[in-house]
């Protein structure tokens, strides 16, 4: 039996032109597990963390090699139990939750896998979906609908876990709440844009290029602010009447962190799930606790963040925007326009 598939492996941190595809051991399902056959991946900046060694407060340490890879769907491939003790087949579609949680500890016991005491990802801790196959727990898995491309399917799980997580489930986001979403061009911003249109709030958004604001606005942003020469707070006060925007969402970290906070109105939340630019910002103090304002950190989401996003997915009522298909092969391709900034919405990839 054929026992190697092509995978991306990372051997050594660095730049892209550390990945290899190469021959790799396909991986065996145990007990609890399913074996897929991967149809496509979706790309992620973690994959680039991973990538570089990115390493300081807040991070995991990441052991290699290690194929990355933390969305992607295809087709159940081997069952690591008798078919008699599991609910899934071959052949059935599938997309996995990205979180590897105990199921024990309070936090899981509470439903916020996310906040497990061991938690771990897909694709960062342990092999991922940049291969032609992946084991995974039957616990992560949910199945996709049959009008529902593999390449839709892979390109939602973090981008729209992490925007129903930030939007929905932190920020509490309602009708007629107005919506601040910067650095639109990443995958989880351009799921946040479909989240908050889908929910009935306003949208306004910045960027740094006019051909990314271009999109943003066919995606229903009313306003977007193009570049960041100027802090963009004041347009975001004049654009709400002189009270500021009810959420503000910023993946993009130090470079926009103050302004973000002086975008909100009293008692308006600042929602953060990435650092982009740096982690390190500077901004005052007073100007949350004074304003009410709150900060809602959320990385991913947990397993019910996962399976009402992706069912909103499915349902059609909202939808991944694809940036740009690449095979496998290519993977240093798509990775480079990632770590450019050149993408808006998902970079994909089949094996
Ligand atoms: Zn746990």
């Amino acid at each position: 039996m054929m026992s190697t598939m092509m995978a991306a492996v990372v051997e050594r941190h660095g730049g892209v032109e550390q990945v290899t595809v190469k021959p790799w051991p396909i991986p065996q399902p145990g007990p609890g597990q399913v074996r897929v056959r991967v149809r496509a991946a979706a790309l992620n900046r973690a994959d680039l963390g991973l990538l570089r060694g990115l390493s300081g407060p807040g991070l995991r340490p990441k052991r290699l090699p290690m194929v990355p890879g933390v969305d992607f769907a295809g087709e159940v491939d081997a069952l690591g139990d008798e078919p008699h003790a599991t609910a899934w087949r071959t052949g059935d579609r599938v997309v996995a939750y990205p979180g590897v949680f105990c199921g024990r500890c309070r936090f899981c016991q509470a439903g916020e896998e996310s906040m497990c005491v061991s938690y771990q990802i897909i694709g960062e801790e342990m092999d991922g979906g940049f291969a032609e196959y992946v084991v995974v727990s039957t616990e992560n898995l949910e199945r996709v609908p049959d009008d529902v491309s593999f390449e839709i399917a892979a390109a939602a799980p973090v981008a729209f876990t992490t925007a129903w997580r930030m939007l929905i489930t932190c920020a509490r986001l309602t009708p007629g709440d107005t919506v601040l979403i910067v650095g639109i061009g990443s995958g989880v911003s351009t799921a946040a844009i479909a989240l908050a249109r889908r929910v009935g709030a306003r949208v306004l958004g910045t960027t740094r290029l006019e051909a990314k604001a271009a999109v943003a606005r066919a995606l229903g942003v009313e306003a977007v602010r193009v570049g960041y020469d100027t802090p963009f707070d004041e347009w975001a006060i004049e654009s709400t009447n002189g009270e500021g925007v009810d959420v503000v969402v910023d993946s993009v970290g130090a470079a926009t962190w103050r302004a973000s906070i002086r975008s909100l109105r009293s008692g308006g939340a600042l929602a953060i799930c990435g650092a982009t630019s740096g982690d390190d910002p500077s901004f005052s103090i007073r100007e949350i606790y004074q304003r009410h304002r709150r900060v809602l950190g959320a990385p991913l989401g947990n397993r019910r963040d996962f399976r009402r996003a992706m069912g909103l997915v499915f349902a059609g009522e909202v939808e991944p925007v694809i940036d740009r298909r690449y095979p496998l092969a290519q993977i240093r391709d798509a990775l480079a326009r990632l770590e450019a900034h050149e993408q808006v919405g998902k970079v994909v990839v089949s094996p």
